[in-house]
């Protein structure tokens, strides 16, 4: 019977994040990441475009086209890559409910140990 090897390396696209182990990737603009939670917002515009969660400050948000898109080099230059769960933490500082999110996420990435 074959075993297929598990050296620990995931190849579905996770992320390990330090607080909530694998995790489906989210992006951020790097304002956002590195804001504090309890500072004042900078602003939270979030959708799920494609089915990545993906968020920026209000800065950002003013370099977006008409249709409400950053361009790639733009994304390239200002976003981050955080984890789900600390985009949903990131999101409720925000006043951004988990259900939101969640209603928004195609349903394959639902984490039912959230
Ligand atoms: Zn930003
Ligand atoms: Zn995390």
């Amino acid at each position: 019977m074959n075993k297929v090897s598990d050296d620990g390396e995931s190849d579905d696209g996770l992320v390990t994040c330090e607080g909530h182990g694998e995790q489906p990737p989210s992006f951020v603009c790097v304002h956002l990441a590195e804001s504090q939670p309890d500072a004042q917002s900078i602003g939270f515009n979030w959708n799920c475009e494609g089915g990545d969660l993906l968020a920026n400050c209000d800065a950002c948000e003013k370099h977006a086209d008409a249709e409400g898109f950053l361009s790639d080099a733009f994304f390239e230059e200002n976003f981050a890559v955080i984890c789900r769960s600390s985009f949903i933490e990131m999101a409720a500082a925000n006043d951004v409910t988990l259900e939101a999110i969640t209603n928004a996420e195609p349903t394959a990435t639902h984490d039912p140990s959230l």
